[in-house]
């Protein structure tokens, strides 16, 4: 039994799995599979329909907000945001919270002046900056919610005043947000949201069109609104296997009840990593991420003896990115709490053995 704690692509419900083998080989009793029928067949239009509805009823999407699958990754997202919303002649506000926040800030500076606000760089990127204060004339402050690779999760939004833009890649749908708190959201699929392959964006359409620039049509988030994500041909298996992982959050309750889980999942990991001498954590307490639990071994040379002994056990994917060394498990809503527990034994199990 394989316990997966891949930072991404990531672990999905086994069910979710079956069912999309299950539309890959005969979609809806068609007799077709969901990947040979046209993404305008009236039987996609209706995967597309319900997975936009089902982003809009888990996180209670207000009205006023569009809902689009897009394509190109969350990384594409670095540079249509500031296409979109950063007018000619204007500035934006970025938080440099990691790797993903410097790409961001990077595209946008090709659109213009993208100001860094504060930047938790000094510290190896190992807590969340939080005293900086942004420009009254800032079209947007652009921030990332989770930070994937350092393990760090803002558990407190930037004021909605300053016109939030938000990379949640790696934590949409792990907790509940109010998203009129923001201006944008984008996500790339891979973690919470089904397959790599679609990005999510959600929008509120009243910052739209208003920078004076001539957008290319796959790149303009207003054609691409009104073509309901169908401006091309869609990533049609990634919306499909996305639509029913959203099902599958539904049915256990949606946001609400994932959170209270993934509270539980990870609290059970940092105790374990408090308490065990071998095992210390990355980053600032205050800030720790419940998706991406960062943490090293006070002897480095048991890192790798740890890693074979945790694999052995079954828990893959558990490497620390090499800008942070030693260990990160993310705990993704489809991973269980028994995967969980399986993590701890190992390291309960390890110290016993290096007494
Ligand atoms: N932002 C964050 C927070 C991420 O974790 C990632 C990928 N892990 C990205 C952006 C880049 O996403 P993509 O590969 O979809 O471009």
């Amino acid at each position: 039994m394989k316990h997966n704690f891949g930072a991404g692509p990531c672990i999905l419900p086994q069910e979710v799995f079956k069912q999309a083998s299950q539309g890959v080989l005969n979609f809806n009793d068609t007799g077709l599979s969901i990947l040979e029928i046209s993404h305008r067949a009236p039987e996609f239009v209706a995967v597309m329909e319900e997975a936009i509805a089902l982003v809009k009823e888990l996180l209670k999407v207000p009205t006023g907000y569009s809902v689009i699958f897009l394509q190109g990754g969350a990384s594409l997202q670095f540079a249509m945001v500031a296409y979109n919303l950063l007018a000619e002649g204007k500035k934006a506000s970025y938080i440099d919270s990691g790797v993903w926040a410097k790409k961001a800030i990077a595209e946008a500076k090709l659109f213009g002046q993208a100001d860094v606000v504060a930047s938790s760089k000094d510290k190896n990127y190992s807590y969340i900056p939080k005293n900086y204060t942004v420009a009254a004339d800032s079209s947007y402050l652009h921030f990332t919610s989770n930070n994937t690779i350092f393990g760090t999760e803002f558990h407190q939004f930037p004021d909605k005043k300053n016109h939030l833009v938000c990379d949640m890649s790696s934590d949409i749908f792990s907790k509940e947000i109010n998203v009129a708190d923001f201006d944008l959201i984008y996500a790339g699929a891979q973690k919470n949201i089904g397959p790599a392959g679609a990005t999510l964006v959600i929008v509120k359409d009243e910052i739209l069109g208003k920078t004076g620039r001539t957008i290319p049509s796959m790149l303009d988030y207003e054609k691409q609104i009104a073509a309901e994500s169908m401006y091309n041909t869609p990533p049609v298996f990634s919306v499909y296997a996305a639509m029913l992982n959203l099902r599958w959050l539904k049915a256990k309750g949606g946001v609400a009840a994932i959170e209270k889980e993934n509270i539980t999942k990870a609290d059970a990991l940092y105790k374990e990593i408090d308490r065990n001498p071998l095992f210390k954590g990355t980053t600032a307490t205050e800030d720790r991420s419940r998706m991406s639990v960062c943490f090293v071994m006070e002897n480095p040379d048991l890192e790798k003896p740890f890693l074979k002994f945790a694999e052995e056990k079954g828990c893959i994917g558990i490497k620390g990115h090499r800008s942070v060394g030693g260990f990160r498990a993310s705990l993704y809503n489809a991973l269980p709490i028994t995967s969980v527990h399986v993590l701890v034994e190992a390291m309960q199990e390890f110290e016993e053995k290096n007494k």
